[in-house]
């Protein structure tokens, strides 16, 4: 793939007091054009960072997976779409933990969002037991094909895949550029299986865990990493742009 992809998600962070962060964010991204630039704010966010961004794009971080109805506290795929949303984040690994999201219903969020007219951005990762047990890529590659919308029209348009291992995300700890390229290929053999060599190739994977301005630049030049997934080093604008400029 060619422009680097680097996304924000700033979890259950932000008040309105940071939407001067993502102003920021997106008159940087105006002079960076090598490099796409996205923000997953919390839901209450989506809107008014969407009314700041000229340039960088908005996403959400879940969604419920149908279209309306009585569901008191959840957000539909349309819902978000309506708040400016143009992608959001599937399958993280804090909502199969916290909130107990199979690869079923990752599946089922996954075809309502595409459904809605979104981007997904798709996280896979393994825990450290199973990367210690040495079934990283076979744990990773079936979860992933266990959590994909059952079928894609035009996955280069619609799918990003985000690779994070579970026991990188918050912790300061990171695979090896060797580890992340290996999975890398994982997944990007598992794309071309599903859906052949050109579209298989044309989308995007990141990696995401523990990402920050000093490391992105070495991480990035792993195989097949298309971009970022960024959790607290995306919360502010120095810290992420630091990011967004190593992979410029
Ligand atoms: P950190 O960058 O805080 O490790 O979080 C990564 C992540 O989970 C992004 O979705």
């Amino acid at each position: 793939a060619e422009r680097p992809y680097i996304v924000g998600n700033w979890k259950m962070n932000g008040t309105r007091a940071m939407l001067a962060q993502a102003r920021s964010i997106d008159r940087a991204a105006q002079n960076l054009m090598k490099v796409e630039v996205a923000l997953a704010p919390p839901f209450t966010l989506i809107h008014p960072v969407h009314r700041e961004a000229e340039q960088i794009g908005v996403g959400a971080q879940d969604c419920h997976p149908l279209p309306d109805g009585a569901h008191t506290g959840d957000i539909s795929a349309s819902m978000v779409a309506d708040a400016g949303a143009k992608f959001v984040i599937l399958g993280h690994s804090e909502r199969r933990q916290n909130h107990g999201e199979s690869n079923a219903l990752v599946r089922e969020k996954g075809t309502a969002a595409i459904d809605a007219g979104l981007r997904i951005i798709l996280c896979v990762g393994e825990t450290e037991e199973t990367r210690d047990d040495g079934k990283a890529e076979s744990f990773v590659t079936r979860q992933f094909k266990a959590s994909l919308p059952e079928t894609l029209a035009s996955p280069e348009e619609s799918l990003t895949v985000a690779y994070e291992p579970v026991w990188a995300i918050g912790t300061g700890r990171t695979p090896t550029v060797e580890e992340i390229g290996a999975m890398h290929r994982a997944i990007r053999a598992t794309l071309v299986e599903l859906y052949g060599e050109a579209q298989g190739t044309a989308v995007r994977i990141l990696y995401g865990g523990s990402v920050n301005a000093e490391n992105a630049r070495e991480l990035l030049a792993a195989d097949e990493v298309g971009g970022a997934l960024v959790g607290g080093a995306s919360l502010t604008a120095e810290s992420f742009l630091g990011i967004v400029l190593a992979a410029a």
